[in-house]
């Protein structure tokens, strides 16, 4: 094979990484690498909550391709992937139709909705910039609408976020950070808002240190947050949702509904035939396919099994990352002629949850746990070191929190 035709989808942390990897550890006569992506920027996955509640624009969380790619060395194909067929080696695009010799699938999430009635129609959920940006508006015209109603419309001023996993948590933080904000703007009695999180578990955050849970829900509680816990979310309709605990059902009136309890890997890779352990492909050692060995899948399409727990790990930007380095060696050897190819074993450094601005919890370095302002601090470094490693000081001066002291 000479110069091979390596595709990249999906320009998340996964794909965006190994683009940025190969660049680095191969020149242009080694292959031609193909990077597609629906949209010319790159954006932070982890940053779209905070979007999402306007407490950050979206213009800080996207990154422009060309600003990180380098496009002597990489062809950037805008596009959206329609399907993959991995035996005839293609991928169908929007607007054409590409071939490899090697495949990275990095198509990242999509929220899994458990077939709830009413949900994909009425509940909008955290996806990408054009998901987030649309929740900021909504909820910002939904309490520019409530003095103009000649009845009181508590609906309106009513937030649902349904989950409280991290996602839901790290977003129900912003909001309750932001509310006060809108209050003003919009002369909305502060009093009068709800910003409910409802959770089927009976506690939030599962799995997380106990002690952390306790300071998060409080620290939320005393910004007026209101916890259901144990009650499950059943329906959504266009005046709210149908919640049942104990076996007991009860209506909330909401036009703001915000679904954040759970993620499924893209259903393109599943579609595509690819075998799948729901919806996120059960990857080998070396982060191919259990079928084809010309195939990798990296981040959130991506399963892996923690031999510790027997559980999967869950779906991360921090293991995302840490695939993209491994695909890109593996491709160097492939394309070097070797078929010596290096596992991947995540290593995980660490979870932290931000609560707003200032404020986080975490674990690191196996069991330190931070609260406070030393868990934002370390929260918004790790943000900083990932954009180092993308795009250099230029980036972080760029795009990085760098507001990390107040
Ligand atoms: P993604 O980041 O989902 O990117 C996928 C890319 O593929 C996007 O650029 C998209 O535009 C593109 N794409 C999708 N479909 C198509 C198509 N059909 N055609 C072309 N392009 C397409 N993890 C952490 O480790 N730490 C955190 O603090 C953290 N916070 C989070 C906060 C929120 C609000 C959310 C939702 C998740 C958070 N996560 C966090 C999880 C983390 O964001 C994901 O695990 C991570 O984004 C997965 O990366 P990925 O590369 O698989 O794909
Ligand atoms: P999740 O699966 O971790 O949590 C979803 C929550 O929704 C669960 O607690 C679940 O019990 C609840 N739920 C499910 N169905 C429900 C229903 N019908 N009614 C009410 N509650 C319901 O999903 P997530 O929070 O979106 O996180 C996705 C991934 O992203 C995870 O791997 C997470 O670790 C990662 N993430 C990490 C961070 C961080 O590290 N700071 C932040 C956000 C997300």
């Amino acid at each position: 094979m000479n110069r091979p035709n390596i595709v990249i989808l999906g320009a998340g942390y996964g794909g965006i990484m190994t683009a940025v990897n190969l660049q680095k550890k191969m020149s242009a006569e080694e292959a031609n690498i193909t990077l597609v992506n629906k949209h010319d920027y790159h954006y932070q996955t982890t940053w779209l909550h905070e979007n999402a509640a306007g407490t950050l624009h979206h213009d800080r969380t996207r990154i422009s391709i060309k600003d990180v790619v380098d496009f002597n060395k990489v062809n950037f194909v805008q596009d959206t992937v329609q399907s993959i067929d991995p035996k005839s080696k293609t991928v169908k695009l929007e607007d054409g139709e590409l071939s490899y010799d090697y495949l990275v699938v990095g198509l990242g999430f999509e929220s899994a909705t458990f077939g709830i009635e009413g949900l994909k129609e009425h509940a909008f959920s955290i996806q990408n910039i054009n998901s987030a940006r649309l929740i900021r508006d909504h909820i910002e015209y939904n309490f520019a609408q409530y003095n103009l109603e000649k009845e009181e419309r508590q609906d309106l001023i009513t937030i649902i976020v349904g989950g409280a996993g991290f996602t839901g948590i790290e977003f129900v933080a912003e909001l309750a950070n932001r509310i006060p904000e809108l209050c003003q703007e919009y002369d909305v009695p502060k009093d009068k808002v709800r910003l409910i999180n409802v959770e089927a578990g009976p506690t939030a955050l599962a799995g997380f240190d106990p002690e952390l849970v306790e300071y998060a829900m409080n620290r939320l509680e005393e910004k007026g947050v209101e916890f259901k816990l144990g009650t499950m979310i059943k329906k959504v309709n266009e005046e709210g949702i149908i919640v049942e605990k104990d076996e007991e059902q009860e209506e909330i009136k909401s036009k703001n509904v915000i679904w954040a309890a759970g993620v499924t890997g893209n259903s393109i890779v599943q579609e595509s035939g690819f075998e799948t352990n729901r919806g996120r492909v059960p990857v080998r050692d070396d982060l191919r396919t259990p079928d084809y060995d010309d195939v990798f899948v990296v981040g959130d399409c991506a399963v892996i099994m923690n031999p510790d727990t027997e559980r999967p790990y869950p779906p991360t930007a921090q293991i995302a990352i840490q695939m993209a380095d491994t695909v890109a060696h593996n491709l160097k050897q492939l394309v070097s002629g070797s078929d010596k190819l290096e596992g991947f074993t995540p290593n995980i450094q660490g979870t932290v949850a931000s609560l707003g601005h200032t404020d986080a919890i975490g674990v690191v370095f196996d069991d330190k746990k931070l609260f406070g302002r030393s868990a934002s601090v370390m929260k918004k470094a790790i943000d900083n070191r990932y954009l180092l490693k993308l795009g250099g000081v230029g980036l972080v001066l760029k795009k990085g929190k760098l507001d990390m002291y107040h």
